[in-house]
């Protein structure tokens, strides 16, 4: 009884995934502090049932309705629960045993589970970034009056996270983003007309879903970043900065109002800051490699090209914008991300995509999460509409 007192029970969201399997193989380490209570998957049955038996959660949800059977059936001498769809996704994170959701899935399709899951009281460990861009202000808000904390995942806002430990009380003077670069740094336009699907799949630094990396290589990855950045540590627009940092030692900084600059380092390895995450406040013991100076004998700091990487502006602009303009922002780019993956458009096209759309939309200044589902939807069909 006193150890069921003691471990975090966890619920992961997207466990099939990068996040979501670098976050168990963390549990697996941790078993005397964790317990997995729940796993959801989108379509993933294989690897979920595979998960399910391993860590014996007392739930599991696949999204796809189809493949209940398939689980159910693999599940049933188990005694683990399963459930199928979108609204069990949602709805499992009410559970009343889950004490921290991961939020691991990728997408708007984080959005409710994570509003649900706060709802609940849930403390979250943040890795679904794509929610914060499209409803920050929402689910901020409902954090603070839920008094619940949101622990993020994402490595470069866990390095500011880290850096502000004992800093709290202390005004941040700005943040600086670091960002890889990805697979096209230095490249023109020109070149960038051209260049294929393998070669945006291949990101310099992280293995990480095909989405995620898309987004890397062409710094959507890190507009959304600034995004979310804004509303975990709420800052604004001028106190965050992003600057190239190819080498990914440097995960993040923080200045500080007397001029003072604290960072993060580490090899780039997310399990770090998923246990960061889970195990706050505590920094729970790993076999991670760690890094070695001699390794890295030169890290370089650069500008970032606005010019050829349209949408770390538009990101930026979206942000200034406020409003619904973010999830606008989102929407088009998850539209524009998933047809460039299937050879629909070219890589130039995503940003041409997210810029159209935010020209032509309706602005809504105060948006009401009914608000926000329906900028998402709209979005989504005009995106898909300039694809054809
Ligand atoms: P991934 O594609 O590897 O995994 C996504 C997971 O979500 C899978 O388990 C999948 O089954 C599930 N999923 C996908 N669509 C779903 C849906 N509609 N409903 C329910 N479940 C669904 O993605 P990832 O790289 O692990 O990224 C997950 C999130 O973490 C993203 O928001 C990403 O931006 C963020 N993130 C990832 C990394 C990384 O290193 N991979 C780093 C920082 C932040
Ligand atoms: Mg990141």
């Amino acid at each position: 009884m006193e150890e069921k007192i003691r471990k975090k029970h966890v619920a992961i969201l997207g466990s099939t995934g990068s996040i979501g399997t670098q976050a168990l193989e963390v549990i697996a380490a941790h078993r005397d502090l964790f317990e997995v209570e729940v796993l959801t998957a989108g379509s993933n049955a294989k690897l979920l049932i595979e998960q399910a038996l391993r860590f014996k959660p007392n739930t599991v949800v696949i999204g796809q309705e189809a493949l209940y059977d398939e689980v159910n059936t693999a599940l049933e001498g188990a005694m683990i629960k399963v459930y199928a769809g979108e609204p069990a996704l949602a709805s499992v994170v009410e559970m009343e045993t889950i004490d921290v959701v991961l939020t691991a899935l990728v997408g708007y399709a984080g959005l409710l589970p994570t509003i649900k899951a706060i709802e609940a009281g849930k403390q979250i460990a943040l890795a679904n970034k794509e929610t914060l861009v499209v409803a920050g202000d929402l689910i901020t808000a409902l954090a603070k009056e839920k008094g619940v904390n949101i622990n993020p995942v994402d490595s470069e806002h866990s390095a500011i996270f880290q850096c502000l430990v004992g800093e709290f009380h202390n005004p941040i003077e700005k943040i600086i983003l670091t960002a890889s670069g990805g697979p096209f740094r230095g490249k023109n336009r020109n070149d960038l007309a051209s260049v294929t699907k393998a070669d945006a799949l291949k990101h310099p630094n992280w293995e990480m879903g095909a989405k995620i990396t898309i987004d890397s290589a062409s710094m959507m990855n890190k507009g959304l970043e600034v995004i979310e950045a804004k509303w975990l540590f709420d800052l604004k627009s001028e106190q965050i900065e992003v600057i190239v940092h190819p080498q990914s030692i440097v995960h993040s900084l923080v200045q500080f109002e007397d001029g003072s600059i604290k960072a993060q380092l580490g090899l780039p390895d997310m399990r770090l800051p998923i246990q960061f995450a889970l195990g706050y406040p505590e920094r729970l013991p790993s076999d991670f490699e760690r890094f070695n100076f001699m390794d890295y004998p030169n890290l370089t700091f650069e500008q970032p090209d606005l010019k050829t990487f349209r949408n770390l502006a538009l990101a930026y602009e979206a942000m200034d914008q406020g409003g619904n303009i973010p999830c606008i922002l989102n929407a088009a780019n998850e539209i524009a991300v998933e047809a460039f993956l299937q050879e629909k458009i070219g890589f130039l096209n995503i940003s041409d995509i997210v810029e159209t759309c935010m020209q032509k939309s309706s602005f809504i200044a105060k948006p009401t999460l009914q608000d926000y589902v329906e900028t998402n939807k709209i979005t989504r069909i005009k995106a898909q509409e300039l694809i054809k």
